[in-house]
């Protein structure tokens, strides 16, 4: 690990002057479970980190009836057992406590958890590989190589990293949306935008500045975030990554018919994937699981295996339509 300058301001308003003044590539810490390994490993060198961990303002929790509003410090398993989330969200409950280990959840952010970095062998093990998201213009070593866990939707030739969170998953699926502030104020990303694909450039994950911070992740409260599940697939039940997930969030009319439907998939894309072809499909009919199979496979109509990842496709299909079953099930109780 190289040296650097530490800094722990006390207040929000702290931080964005600290960050506004600081040297470029400085980075912020928060609960440190990916930044730290990342030094570790010499794929993050800043000069310099904020420390935000310590701030209250950043750690509240509050359900309201129109708007579940996280602090972005707030840890993953205080969130994962909050009770209100886990009644009026039980996806994103689900979606945080089936992610890493207690003992990680215990110290990440949910703030943190969303600007995770890949689980790619290639990134993560060293400069012998060709990376270009490690060293822009290098190469990929993924693609036509060691493929069993890299993405199937939104690729490129440059990288076909997975996105490996699984709370931004059911969080795009719900519309949720982040505020951030900076040197120039205070502004909302939707989730949806908050990810890219890396395109040519894939060290560029999000659209956020250096020197802006997120602060809190609101969610609105609907039917379907009642009515939501978060499934995923695995090598193992716990502390793995998903090669599978899907977040699910689900609304029944009297009628039978679906009134709305929300479907992320995680584990399977480059960044937080919304199947919005595949929920078309299901609004305004009864959920079957044969329309429940063809939601599935709607869903990866679009994706493209590489070399050993072609049997997640249909776990991907799988997956969905397990999740919708599920959901529907919470949702007409
Ligand atoms: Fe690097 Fe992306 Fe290729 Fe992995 S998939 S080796 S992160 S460029």
């Amino acid at each position: 690990m190289r040296p650097f300058t530490y800094a722990a301001p006390g207040t929000v308003a702290a931080t964005v002057t600290a960050l506004g003044g600081a040297q470029p590539g400085t980075r912020i810490l928060a609960g440190g479970t990916t930044l730290y390994d990342l030094m570790k490993l010499d794929i993050e060198t800043p000069p310099a980190v904020v420390d935000v961990h310590r701030i209250a303002e950043l750690r509240t929790i509050e359900a309201g009836p129109r708007e579940l509003v996280l602090g972005a410090g707030a840890r993953m398993a205080d969130v994962a057992d909050h009770p209100a989330v886990k009644a009026a969200y039980p996806g994103l409950s689900e979606s945080l406590w089936r992610a890493a280990s207690q003992q990680l959840r215990t110290m990440a952010t949910v703030g943190g958890n969303l600007l995770q970095r890949t689980r790619c062998p290639y990134f993560r093990n060293g400069p012998e590989f060709p990376c270009n998201k490690r060293r822009p213009g290098s190469g990929c070593a993924a693609v036509g190589g060691h493929d069993r866990t890299h993405a199937l939707l939104g690729g490129s030739d440059a990288c076909v990293a997975t996105y490996a969170g699984d709370f931004a998953v059911m969080l795009i699926a719900l519309d949720a949306v982040v505020d951030v502030v900076g040197p120039g104020g205070e502004r909302t990303v939707p989730l949806a935008g908050l990810h890219v694909e890396p395109g040519d450039d894939p060290a560029r994950e999000h659209v956020l500045a250096p020197d802006e911070l997120i602060v809190r992740i609101r969610v609105p409260a609907t039917p379907a975030g009642r009515g939501s599940t978060y499934l995923k697939i695995r090598d193992r039940e716990s502390y793995a990554f998903a090669l599978a997930a899907a977040g699910v969030g689900l609304a029944v009319e009297a009628d039978g018919a679906v009134g709305d439907c929300r479907i992320g998939l995680g584990g399977v894309a480059t960044r937080p994937w919304r199947a919005m072809e595949a929920e078309r499909i299901l609004i305004g009919r009864p959920l079957t699981p044969q329309s429940a199979r063809r939601a599935g496979e709607a869903a990866f109509a679009e994706a493209r295996a590489g070399t050993e990842n072609g049997f997640r496709i249909e776990l991907g299909v799988r997956t969905v339509a397990d999740a919708l079953r599920i959901a529907g099930e919470r949702a007409t109780r």
